[in-house]
Parts: C-alpha cells; sequence; structure tokens
C-alpha cells in the first residue's frame, strides 16, 4: 500500500511540474560519430565426450578458429570424479599407471585445460556427469555395445548443454565412429540439443583411423542434410600436436607414448587428407551441416555427397 501511495506522490508532482528533473534545463544533443558496426565475435562450442576427444579429432578446426578472433570452447561431458569406483572403472586408471588414491578425472580435468591454452579456447566447461564404467558398463566390450535402457545420461546432457548451444554458431561434435557408448550419447544429445543445420560432426579419433572401415558412415540420423567438408589444418598443426601432447595421462594408451604422440596425430592427419582428396598434406574432416558448412568455408575443401 506504501508504494502505492509513494507513485501516485511521484505522478501529482509530476503533473504538477514540481519534479526537479523537468526544471533543468534540456541538454544540447551533439550528433554522434557515425562509426561502422563492429562484427559479432562468432562463436564456436565443441562437445566433447570425454576429456581429449575434441582436441584429438577436431583441434585443428578449433585452433583456426581461435586464430581468426572466433570464440572457442570446449565443453566435455563425462568429466565427474566418482569415490570408491567399481573395479573396471578403477582398472582404467591402474592401467595407465596411476594408483588407487589419486583423483585421476582431476588430473585429466587439469590436462584439458592446458592443452585448450594451447588451441587458443576459452577455459573449458567440465560437465559432472560419469564416464560410462560408473554407469553399469563394466568391462570393456560393454563400452562398445548400444547404451542400456536404464542410462538417463542422454536426457541429463541435453538438458545440461541445451543453455550452453542457444548461441552458438556452431556446434563442433562426435559422429560416434568407434561406437563408444559415450560418443554416441553425446552425439545423440547434440543432435537434439542443438539444430542440424549448425552442427559439424567429428570423425572420432583415433577410432576412425583404428576401425577396419576408415571411411565408416557417421551414425544413425547424423548424416541427414550434412555433407563433408575438410579443413587444412597444416598452420595449425604444431598447435594441435601441442595441445594433444598435455593429455599425458593418455598418450600411452592413444599413441603408444609422449613421444610418439606428434607423429601419429601427424599420420593421422594426412591420411584424413588422402582420404577427402583433398589438395594439402594435413586435414580433419566434419560432416556439416548448410549453415555449418558456410561458416567453414573459409577454410574447408567441400566433398561431394
Ligand atoms: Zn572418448
Amino acid at each position: 500500500m506504501a508504494g502505492g501511495n509513494d507513485e501516485r506522490r511521484i505522478l501529482s508532482r509530476r503533473r504538477r511540474g514540481t519534479d526537479r528533473g523537468s526544471t533543468l534545463p534540456v541538454p544540447q544533443r551533439t550528433p554522434l560519430a557515425v562509426t561502422p558496426p563492429t562484427p559479432r565475435t562468432r562463436t564456436a562450442i565443441a562437445v566433447s565426450p570425454h576429456l581429449d576427444d575434441a582436441v584429438f579429432s577436431a583441434g585443428g578446426v578449433l585452433a583456426l578458429l581461435a586464430r581468426t578472433g572466433w570464440q572457442v570452447q570446449v565443453i566435455t561431458c563425462f568429466t565427474a570424479t566418482v569415490a570408491a569406483p567399481c573395479p573396471f572403472a578403477l582398472s582404467t586408471q591402474l592401467d595407465k599407471g596411476l594408483p588407487a588414491d589419486v583423483d585421476y578425472m582431476a588430473l585429466r580435468r587439469a590436462e584439458d585445460r592446458a592443452a585448450q591454452r594451447h588451441l587458443g579456447a576459452l577455459l573449458p566447461t567440465h560437465l559432472p556427469l560419469p564416464e560410462a564404467p560408473h554407469r553399469g558398463y563394466d568391462s570393456a566390450p560393454r563400452l562398445f555395445q548400444p547404451p542400456h535402457r536404464e542410462d538417463t545420461a542422454e536426457t541429463d546432457l541435453r538438458l545440461l548443454l541445451g543453455p550452453h548451444l542457444a548461441e552458438a554458431d556452431i556446434v563442433l561434435a562426435p559422429q560416434g565412429i568407434g561406437d563408444h557408448v559415450d560418443h554416441v550419447l553425446t552425439a545423440r544429445a547434440v543432435a537434439a540439443a542443438a539444430g542440424h543445420a549448425r552442427i559439424g560432426w567429428w570423425r572420432d579419433l583415433p577410432y576412425a583411423a583404428r576401425t577396419s572401415m576408415p571411411d565408416a558412415g557417421p551414425r544413425d540420423g547424423i548424416a541427414e542434410g550434412t555433407s563433408e567438408v575438410t579443413v587444412d589444418i597444416g598452420t595449425v598443426l604444431a598447435e594441435k600436436s601441442a595441445a594433444v601432447r598435455c593429455y599425458t595421462t593418455q598418450l600411452g594408451f592413444q599413441f603408444g607414448g609422449s613421444e610418439r604422440a606428434a607423429a601419429g596425430l601427424s599420420a593421422m592427419a594426412r591420411s584424413e587428407a588422402a582420404r577427402a582428396g583433398a589438395p594439402y598434406t594435413h586435414g580433419e574432416s566434419l560432416r556439416a551441416g548448410p549453415a555449418a558448412r558456410q561458416l567453414l568455408k573459409n577454410y574447408a575443401q567441400e566433398a561431394t555427397g
């Protein structure tokens, strides 16, 4: 009630011309200098299943975008520290030579922050979902089987990713080549949370390089409305290599050791360029929707199909 009386008093003073503001001289308007509008900063968000996938698979594209003024950020989905892991989950840490009392995921989150600096990306976002071995996928073969019906990770991810992806000009995400369940669920969640047109789907490395079908297509529903775009990453190969080498806990498993990482990465990039028939030596390929393809065209060679 008091507020209502105050509002009425103010309105009454204004009608009587007693409001102090009404007695001040009207300032002269000075013409505004005409400045050309500054172009809006473009934003790229890469959605990585694990703490390394985006850099392994699309680190070159991300470094190129950052170099030319884009705001680049990597969001990694499965990064939670889990207390008292099951024996299989713990074995994925012990087989990297890390004792059981080390916070394995904290180490990997720190590796990821260091890697993003080499790419010129913003500080990464780490979503608090647990990796598949903590969600009932309790053996190596089960990691590569279809998602369990009771696994809520896809729904959880859709909700968590939605606000992050809403304003992005381009969203990069895994095709799911190799069928790792976390990659498949990430791909499904991104497809649901972002329009297909602005998504560029990367070929999951090193799975795509290992598979017996190196040109294996993307997972169900991803290819719709997309075509392959191959990007020359030769000028940013050093940045990508430096970023990859930050994932020290993973290099033995993924590349056979840190000293082999740069050579392995370069070989994969050569293989990708050759597979796409590109006129340059080192490439990364994406299946891109129309809007994503348009934005990448400065960097890209388009393939047919
Ligand atoms: Zn992964």
